[in-house]
């Protein structure tokens, strides 16, 4: 059967990787969208075996299903902040809102109110990416009424960079000097501005805490960069069978793959409905025994056509898989021929078919154990 599989050995490298470019910074682990379509649970518990105690995901919902995995000094963050009606879950997943708003902010501290205890909030100003955290007026505001946080211990202030992954864009500088004069203005606290590619554009940017996702999952940080991670995930479609196509025949729905010669083409348990884009239509290849194979015609729900002509006929023969992720393929490349990004292959990638999951040869946290 077709197999995707997931090396938490890379994960693991990956974030030693960062975690050692940003030192004495530290590195969390971002695992919203159920880490990043991976798994969150098996994630995070692998960054936390490599020393990771900062998780950050999008939704008090996948905050109450990641809490009963993680050990009780990790901390979680939900970075869309409070949901109104979701304060007693927050309280109860003992996570942590990033706090965006005013209205945010007020919640909050009545939800502190009620439960009689200080409670702990990032607040996220936003430094010029204008989708989420306080305006310069909000942060104006508190300054000037600091009773507005009573009952909120303010564990991080927090940004997020428009451009992280281009190490060329003046917004970058823009923003830092903008996080500071806005973070200046708020209760002294940890600062947290970089993502994935903020974490590779030089200690002025990691501030106490930087906030990776992709580069862990080993999407490229940075478009220009030079900074490589391990591939995490890799995808081996089993070939259903190959046929020899006559010169002129089409292939696929739409019979939009026609050649002026005869082909072989082999088809792929794989399709739209596991998450392969079906922009991949005519567009883009899988690798047969290292053999690059063109995918020809449309991309089905269920399987994808490739032209296995260039492969010798006793190597396909022998080859039962083709590789659509893995080391001839990247996310990025995928990506790229997709016309979008790693994070939505990723993020889009379902669980149908078997998945392995390598496991984490050696773990930090077993070696300092009993
Ligand atoms: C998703 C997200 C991250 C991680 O971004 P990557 O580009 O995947 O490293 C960090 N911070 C915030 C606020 C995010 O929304």
């Amino acid at each position: 059967m077709s197999l995707l599989t997931i090396d938490l050995n890379a994960l693991v490298a990956n974030y030693r990787r960062i975690a050692a470019t940003v030192a004495p910074a530290r590195a969390a682990g971002v695992v919203k969208a159920d880490g990043y379509g991976l798994g969150a649970a098996i994630v995070a518990d692998a960054l936390y075996g490599a020393g990771c105690r900062d998780f950050f995901v999008a939704l008090t919902g996948e905050a109450s299903a990641l809490r009963p995995t993680l050990p009780v000094d990790a901390r979680l963050f939900v970075l869309n902040g409070l949901a109104p009606g979701d304060e007693a879950s927050m309280i109860a997943a003992a996570a942590i809102p990033v706090l965006n708003a005013p209205a945010d902010i007020a919640r909050w501290r009545a939800a502190a109110q009620m439960a009689g205890r200080r409670l702990p909030a990032a607040v996220q100003v936003d430094s010029g990416m204008s989708r989420l955290g306080l305006a310069p007026d909000d942060v104006a505001a508190i300054t000037a009424d600091p009773a507005s946080l009573d009952g909120i211990e303010v564990v991080l202030v927090m940004s997020h960079l428009a451009c992280g992954d281009d190490p060329g864009a003046a917004a970058n500088i823009a923003q830092r000097a903008r996080f500071g004069e806005l973070a200046a203005m708020l209760p002294d606290a940890p600062r947290s501005l970089a993502n994935s590619g903020g974490s590779f554009l030089g200690a002025g940017f990691h501030g106490d805490l930087v906030r990776p996702g992709i580069a862990l999952y080993g999407g490229a940080p940075q478009t220009t960069g030079t900074a490589v991670m391990d591939p995490v995930v890799s995808i081996d479609a089993r070939i259903v069978q190959v046929r020899t196509v006559p010169a002129g025949t089409g292939v696929g729905y739409g019979l939009t793959s026609v050649a002026p010669h005869d082909r072989r083409i082999a088809t792929l348990s794989y399709g739209y409905a596991d998450g392969w884009p079906r922009m991949l239509s005519n567009r883009g290849a899988a690798y047969v025994a290292g053999i690059c194979a063109p995918i020809a015609g449309r991309v089905s729900m269920d399987s994808i056509c490739i032209d296995v002509t260039g492969v010798a006929a006793d190597v396909l023969a022998r080859t039962s898989h083709a590789e659509l992720i893995g080391p001839h393929q990247t996310i990025d490349q995928v990506a790229a021929d997709a016309g979008t990004i790693a994070y939505e292959i990723l993020t889009g990638l379902r669980h149908r078919h078997a998945r392995r999951i390598v496991a984490v040869a050696e773990r930090e946290d077993a070696a300092c154990g009993s």
